[in-house]
């Protein structure tokens, strides 16, 4: 199963903005399966563990507040190499870096507010799907 799927959430700027479906669109146009999914918020709390990662960058207060501020879809995604494909369907993590025609060159509006996460690698996409869904949530 590793290298088959990946995680995703559409992040809440892209949801204030009304991009839910055209980023869907673009996700499914690239070959990706949608086998998990759900909309949902992001307590602070969970937030805060989502991203531990990152915990002692000086972005950390703001990303836990911005990923918490409002509505996010969360998916889980399957296509071969799917991690790695995924990463570049989004671009950069700062949109002004971002390829043109990526997610993020598109839809996101700064480096913090960028539409989209992917996950990083097989195995924090599995760590990720397991934060937000149940096995039998995922359909695969
Ligand atoms: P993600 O994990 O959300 O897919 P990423 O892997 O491209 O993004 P990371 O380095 O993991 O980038 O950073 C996680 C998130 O933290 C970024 O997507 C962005 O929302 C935020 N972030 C990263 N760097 C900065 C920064 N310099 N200033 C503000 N926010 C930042
Ligand atoms: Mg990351």
């Amino acid at each position: 199963m590793a290298g088959n799927i990946t995680f995703t959430m559409i992040k809440p700027d892209a949801v204030r903005n009304e991009y839910i479906g055209a980023i869907l669109a673009q996700i499914n146009e690239a070959g990706f399966k949608i086998v998990a999914m759900k909309y949902t918020k992001l307590s602070q709390e969970k937030a805060g563990e989502f991203y531990e990662v990152h915990k002692e960058r000086p972005f950390y207060g703001e990303l836990v507040d911005f990923m918490s501020s409002g509505p996010i879809v969360a998916a889980v995604l399957e296509k071969e190499n799917a991690v790695e494909d995924f990463r570049t369907l989004i671009g950069a993590t700062n949109p002004a870096d971002a390829a043109e025609g990526t997610i993020r060159a598109k839809y996101a509006t700064s480096i913090g507010e960028n539409a989209v996460h992917g996950a990083d690698s097989d195995e924090n996409a599995l760590r990720e799907a397991s934060f937000h869904f149940a096995q039998t949530e995922i359909f695969k």
